[in-house]
């Protein structure tokens, strides 16, 4: 095997790095590597200060007046075609509303109607959770549709297609793998099969260069609270193709969706672009930590910001394959950068105690039932010295048995 890479290696490494300069944005700890952004991304002293001038002056001083003389009520769209300049869409088909989940019942709803006749969704069995429990939520609405799942009904999504099916709902990236789909081809396929494709980039938007437009797209939902640190709860995205705008329709038909919200008519006329995928009042002060925390992106060239989320990666597998053998690692994510997101995940029989021993140490992951550990990697905030510093500390807490303290088998509400 090759010599594994030397301090001054990764010394150079950060040297040859033209985004590390962006790290200074971000109010990190001290002696801490946060591996954690695919979760909860850092907070920027941007967002932060974003959020202080909305609460202080707009909040405070403007109260009502604010809606208009700080453009409160046109921050979601205003937003939404921000984000679509990380995901390759084109303005007015990005709207930031609501949560993931809500989104995602939106988009579903809205597809399964362009297709009637059809009533077969398509989901994955290993998707993040929320997407399937939602698609149960929309089949309890609508009498005689079904779900098929690539993982059990089939290996592949595209031996579930055929005349039945109206969408299919697809993750970019697996949460917990990081496994990466090829989006163009397999829009290709949805579509050759008559069907919707809705892609959830909860784990590709901010990690790497998205292109919906240009893959064809229908449908697309992510969050903004982890690659895009956007802050806790920070309200999700919805994109919808300009092709579907005028026919598309969306259960939750709010007051914030109506063509007039200010006119306060008896029946709901929505509106006729994206507006119409929004439901009731936003949260500004959300939306005005996002507007902050966006802004970093105008500097940031996201082929190259995707060189070295590989970068990243690839080091992190090769110290900790090179550092931790013999201790029961497994690498569950696709070995192939091609194939990956911007995150690492390791099987162990004891991810959980391990996990825990790393965040006592300062090696900020998470744990994703029921065996895996899992790290992210934000190529905005992150140096190969931190993902170095992140192997080796894991290789301590490996050979020196610190995880079998009792103290950190005890597990929290949140993990
Ligand atoms: C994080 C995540 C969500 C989160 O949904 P919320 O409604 O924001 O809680 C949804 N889908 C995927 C794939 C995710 O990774």
């Amino acid at each position: 095997m090759a010599a594994l890479p030397t301090e001054d290696d990764i010394a150079s490494m950060d040297a040859a790095d033209p985004l590390l300069p962006l790290r200074e944005q971000f109010l990190r700890a001290e002696g801490e590597v946060y591996l954690d952004g695919n979760s909860l991304g850092m907070a920027s002293g941007a967002a932060l200060d974003a959020l202080r001038l909305a609460a202080r002056e707009e909040w405070t001083r403007g109260l009502i007046r604010s809606w208009n003389t700080a453009g409160w009520f046109d921050l979601p769209v205003e937003l939404g075609d921000r984000i679509g300049r990380l995901i390759g869409a084109a303005s007015g088909q990005v709207v930031v509303a609501d949560t993931t989940s809500i989104n995602i019942y939106k988009a579903l709803h809205a597809a399964i109607g362009l297709r009637p006749g059809r009533n077969v969704i398509v989901a994955e069995a290993g998707s993040f959770p929320t997407d399937l429990y939602i698609a149960e939520g929309v089949i309890s609405t609508l009498p005689g549709v079904t779900m098929r799942l690539e993982g059990r009904d089939a290996d592949r999504i595209e031996d579930l297609l055929d005349q039945d099916v109206a969408a299919v709902l697809v993750n970019h990236v697996n949460y917990k793998t990081g496994a990466l789909r090829d989006m163009a081809a397999l829009t290709r396929a949805i579509h050759d099969a008559g069907a919707v494709a809705i892609w959830d980039l909860c784990h590709s938007a901010g990690a790497l260069p998205v292109a919906l437009d240009a893959a064809g797209a229908d449908f697309a939902v992510g969050c903004t609270y982890k690659y895009l640190n956007g802050g806790p709860g920070s309200p999700a995205f919805i994109y919808v193709a300009a092709r579907h705008l005028a026919e598309a329709r969306q259960p939750l038909s709010g007051w914030w969706g109506h063509a007039r919200p200010f006119a306060f008519e008896t029946g709901f006329d929505g509106d006729p672009g994206i507006r119409r995928f929004q439901c009731g009042t936003q949260p500004i002060l959300s939306l005005r930590a996002l507007q902050g925390a966006l802004e970093i992106w105008d500097e940031v060239d996201m082929h190259r910001l995707r060189e070295k989320s590989v970068a990243l990666t690839e080091l992190f597998i090769r110290l900790v394959e090179g550092l931790c053998a013999g201790h029961g690692l497994v690498l569950e994510s696709p070995r192939d950068p091609a194939l990956r997101g911007s995150q690492v995940a390791f099987a162990h029989d004891h991810a959980y105690e391990i996990m825990q021993a790393l965040i006592e140490r300062g090696v900020i992951g998470d744990f994703r039932a029921p065996s895996t550990l899992r790290f992210g990697f934000t190529p905005l905030y992150l140096s190969h010295a931190d993902v170095a510093h992140a192997a080796r500390v894991l290789a301590d807490v490996l050979e020196s048995g610190l995880w079998r303290e009792p103290r950190f088998a005890v597990r929290g509400a949140v993990t």
